[in-house]
């Protein structure tokens, strides 16, 4: 790969509110275009495969591992593999643009670790892990056995925030954009 733009990673538990401030920055005129990971998972009713997520089987996703395409990857939750793909993380580059991820804490430093000069690795900070399941509860997409699932998650992904660039609040939304907004800005103009 030739490096050519900056990488900002959103890292955060499920349910912390940060694919409402990634997609927040992506209008503002920063110059970010969002890195559509691969997914083996099922695409919820409103995904959109090549939007969202490349939806893939976990055999495609397992043969892709195989061929090297990933520049990261991780089994986030049993048998849900999620990965950006080298591929992707290019063709935004080659547009000119920089690079924003939504991912998992471990993809989100194993990003840093690759591009340590270039990476802005945030980590988004629910106000309570308490809040955190309200959350969940209200977007009314996931089972309880899924919603307790991640907040067991949750729960470890917490601890690894000290690792991060910049941990961002994330109790008024608004504020937290704006934030976000300003650290990025500051980011990409340095
Ligand atoms: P969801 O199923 O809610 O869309 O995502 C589950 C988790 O997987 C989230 O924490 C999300 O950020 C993470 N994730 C999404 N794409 C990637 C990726 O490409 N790599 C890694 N490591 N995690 C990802």
């Amino acid at each position: 790969m030739s490096k050519q733009g900056k990488l900002i990673v959103f890292s955060a538990p499920s349910g912390s509110g940060k694919t409402t401030i990634v997609r927040n920055l992506l209008n503002r005129d920063l110059g970010l275009e969002f890195s559509i990971s691969a997914a083996s998972r099922e695409p919820r009713t409103n995904e959109i495969h090549g939007k969202d997520y490349h939806f893939i089987s976990l055999d495609d996703f397992k043969s892709k591992i195989g061929n090297d395409e990933f520049l990261e990857w991780e089994e986030v939750y049993a048998n849900n593999h999620y990965g950006t793909l080298k591929s992707e993380v290019q063709r935004i580059w080659d547009k000119g643009k920089h690079v924003i991820f939504d991912i998992d804490v471990i993809g989100g430093l194993n990003i840093k670790k690759q591009f340590p000069e270039d990476t802005l690795a945030i980590f988004v900070q629910p106000p309570s892990i308490e809040e955190l399941k309200r959350r969940l509860e209200g977007r009314d997409t996931e089972t309880p056995e899924k919603i307790a699932m991640r907040v067991a998650k949750a729960e470890t992904e917490i601890e690894y925030a000290p690792k991060f660039d910049y941990i961002l609040y994330n109790d008024v939304l608004e504020e937290a954009q704006d934030e976000a907004e300003k650290v990025v800005s500051k980011f990409i103009n340095s």
